[in-house]
């Protein structure tokens, strides 16, 4: 019954955790297509703006360089009016509107006007005079290019940029010269070029909701690994630290059951509650150190360690324990100088590694541990010749919690805590550990770390 209720709760929790994952993942969605939309959109405007402005720009400047060219509006008016110096009349070939070689654009016209708003050149302007006798002289912008729309009996509407320049001109009507540039075409180009640039903002932005799909989840990969990974760690956590506490919990009940008995009679209960304790204290201080390592709070405290001196302190209590159990145990370290490391943690990762050598033999196996200096590396090898870890389950020793099921069924004492402490320990003093097997039997764990 009561499992049945806890496997509900489970399946309870995950469809709760799967659901706000799947919110968590729309909402990143939403925000990269969002993003998207924004970039394509400026960069759709920036485009748009360059072009119209560039494609302007150089009418602009033409009709600029126009109204300031003074033979071009000689001619012009000579053109126009029969009015001019001699030299000018003489050049009989270039007499034709648009053959004159200071007119880089065909679409450039000039009206020339009279004080009272006439077309002095009507004739001129042939055909197109239809088209332009609309216009109207305006006389309040002289000298600044405008946009004109001209709309002729048909209906039919041109548009055109324009300057209008004062002139004086002796024995001539002209007081006013126009000049228009026809920008149909142009504005056409223009707005094809909108169009194009619409579709193909639209088909990217289309293209970019199967981005944003897979941005969003290759956004909320890490984040539900990391999210698994705790909830896992929270829940073995618990579960290691429910054990102690029930065994020492039933330990002193036990002694409310019998409170005549002396601390003699019950001192095996009490040992073994105070054994959990202990037991308690070592995996909350682990767990403690584990939980500060992914918050990055723990920072190394280095000094020069004379390595020689540090590892014969380290092994004696482990060369002693090999003894009582009947296994040998060998120091071979060639390593006789200073090296600057944290000597607390490294005195740590040390007994975990060894710690396991014992853990992990039977009597008349041998532990080694060799020490020397490689490739600017100090490198340690901690050899035993004990039971060997299966070839799939290598990679997964360095994992919280993870016990092969040979260390799980045999009261070993761990948590599956060491090596992964271990593996932080080398790795924030920028080393690497890896394991492999011994011949014929057993492991080796080797790390390095760089001391330069
Ligand atoms: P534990 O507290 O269980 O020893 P560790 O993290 O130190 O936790 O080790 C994880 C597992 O790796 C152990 O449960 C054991 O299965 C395996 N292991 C570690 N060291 C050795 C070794 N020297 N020989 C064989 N197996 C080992």
């Amino acid at each position: 019954m009561k499992s049945k209720v806890s496997k509900e709760n489970k399946i309870n929790k995950i469809n709760k955790t799967n659901k706000t994952n799947e919110k968590q993942k729309l909402q990143f969605f939403f925000i990269n297509l969002l993003s998207f939309a924004v970039i394509f959109l400026v960069i759709g405007v920036i485009v748009f703006q360059i072009l119209t402005s560039s494609v302007y720009q150089s009418i602009d400047k033409d009709l600029t360089r126009m109204s300031t060219d003074e033979t071009f509006l000689e001619m012009e008016i000579s053109q126009g009016t029969g009015y001019g110096s001699s030299s000018f009349k003489s050049n009989d070939s270039q007499e034709k509107a648009g053959d004159n070689p200071s007119r880089n654009s065909f679409q450039l016209q000039a009206i020339l006007w009279s004080k009272d708003g006439t077309i002095l050149n009507a004739d001129k302007l042939g055909s197109r005079y239809n088209d332009l006798q609309n216009i109207k002289l305006s006389t309040k912008k002289i000298g600044e290019i405008q946009n004109l729309t001209v709309t002729d009996s048909l209906g039919n509407e041109t548009s055109f940029r324009s300057i209008l320049i004062e002139v004086s001109v002796s024995q001539s009507e002209v007081t006013y010269i126009q000049l228009l540039t026809n920008t149909d075409l142009i504005n056409q180009t223009v707005e094809n070029f909108k169009k194009i640039l619409i579709v193909c903002m639209l088909f990217f932005w289309l293209i970019s909701i199967a981005i944003s799909y897979y941005l969003a989840r290759l956004n909320m990969a890490p984040i539900v690994k990391s999210w698994k990974k705790q909830q896992e760690f929270v829940e073995n956590a618990s579960h290691e630290l429910r054990t102690p506490l029930t065994i020492i919990q039933s330990k002193l009940e036990n002694l409310f059951t019998h409170p005549q008995h002396t601390i003699i009679e019950e001192s095996e209960s009490i040992a073994m509650a105070l054994s959990e304790t202990r037991r308690l204290t070592s995996l909350t201080n682990d767990l403690l150190l584990l939980a500060r390592t992914d918050s990055n709070e723990t920072v190394l405290h280095k000094e020069l360690i004379d390595i020689d001196k540090f590892l014969k302190n380290v092994v004696e209590p482990f060369s002693e324990m090999a003894d009582t159990q009947k296994k040998a145990f060998t120091l071979e370290n060639e390593v006789k100088v200073m090296l600057s490391l944290d000597s607390k943690r490294i005195h740590q990762l040390l007994v975990i590694l060894l710690d396991n050598a014992l853990k992990y033999t039977k009597e008349k196996d041998e532990i080694k541990i060799t020490s020397s200096l490689k490739n600017q590396n100090w490198q340690v090898q901690v050899i035993d010749t004990g039971l060997g870890i299966k070839e799939e389950n290598k990679s997964q020793i360095f994992e919280r919690f993870y016990r092969e099921d040979g260390a799980r069924q045999r009261e070993t004492g761990g948590y599956g805590l060491g090596l992964p402490i271990a593996k932080w320990i080398v790795k924030s003093h920028g080393g690497t550990i890896l394991v492999k097997d011994n011949e014929p039997s057993g492991t080796i764990f080797q790390f390095q770390i760089p001391y330069k």
